[in-house]
């Protein structure tokens, strides 16, 4: 490629909402014969609600009220709407004493003498909860594709909220199309299994990692470059942050955390995923004309 055609090609994809960081990703995007997405704010909405709310143990709205409180320290797009369902039914939400997030699991809090947790499955088993109580609306939430959130108070299981991310429409369309240019499409979750392959599902997407750390993000990657060569990630989070910049081409979603996109090498301004479609023409046009 001469600097004159990558600069070209880099302005023409800055006016179609295409930001190359780097300008050999112009280049690199070439190679890549899969794209491995994220989910959460990358091929959903990340704009999730609260659908469900399944008391366990305890008054209802004070247990709501204490894990919006919690949610308020969190940067997760899971946080936003529990703060929302609260603000919703007009609770006052409680200090907060202590919280901490725990990445990919959720968050360990304190308010006065009382101990929350408020995540994944995966973040009661390393707190040792018993967990058979969340059993039976876990599964109930699996089927309709939600996502749980698993509530422990005093180490007692107390509450499951179900959380639904709608899927963005352009979705559909950037993996068709990517598919149609002989590119394979995987999609890595942090989320369950069943909420990730319901996603997958809907959009035609053939190969899924589900309940993946934000570490595991990055050992897909190469897992996914030993079995098909050169990987472009697509995500938006602080935990897709390893996985972005050990791919071949990283992309992050405009919309998504600073951190994603400084790790990137590709940036979607417009925060839609369809617009890696649109990359990969203005990387086969560039390359094209300079052969
Ligand atoms: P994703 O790939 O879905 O963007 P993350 O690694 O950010 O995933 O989170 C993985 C999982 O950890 C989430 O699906 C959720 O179950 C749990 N989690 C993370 N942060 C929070 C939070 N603030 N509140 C509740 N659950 C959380
Ligand atoms: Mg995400």
């Amino acid at each position: 490629a001469t600097p004159t055609s990558i600069m070209v090609g880099t302005g023409r994809a800055a006016e179609l909402g295409v930001l190359f960081r780097k300008g050999d990703a112009l280049q690199g995007l070439q190679e890549v014969k899969v794209v491995a997405f994220d989910k959460t704010g990358t091929l959903t909405e990340g704009r999730p609600d609260v659908t469900d709310v399944l008391v366990l143990q305890g008054d209802e709205n004070a247990l709501l009220a204490a894990v919006a409180a919690v949610e308020s320290k969190s940067e997760h797009p899971i946080a936003r709407a529990i703060e929302r369902a609260a603000e919703t039914r007009g609770l006052s939400l409680p200090e907060v004493d202590k919280a901490r997030a725990v990445a990919g699991h959720g968050i360990k809090a304190e308010i006065g003498a009382v101990s929350l947790l408020v995540g994944n499955m995966r973040l009661m088993a390393r707190e040792n909860i018993v967990t058979g109580a969340f059993e039976a609306p876990l599964e109930a939430l699996a089927d309709q594709g939600r996502t749980p959130v698993l509530v422990a108070r005093d180490g007692v299981a107390a509450m499951v909220l179900g959380i639904s991310d709608p899927i963005r429409p352009a979705s559909r369309k950037a993996i068709a199309e990517l598919h149609a240019r002989g590119i394979k499409v995987a999609m890595v979750s942090g989320d369950t299994r069943r909420a990730a392959e319901a996603v997958a599902r809907d959009l035609g997407i053939d190969h899924v990692e589900a309940e993946v750390l934000p570490k595991g993000k990055a050992k897909t990657v190469a897992a996914l470059k030993e079995r098909h060569g050169a990987v472009g990630f697509v995500g938006d989070g602080i935990n897709d942050a390893p996985a972005l910049a050990s791919a071949d081409v990283g992309i992050a979603v405009g919309t998504g955390t600073d951190v994603a996109i400084e790790a990137a090498d590709v940036v979607l301004m417009g925060g839609d995923p369809a617009a890696v479609v649109t990359a990969f023409d203005v990387s086969r046009r560039t390359m094209g004309n300079i052969r």
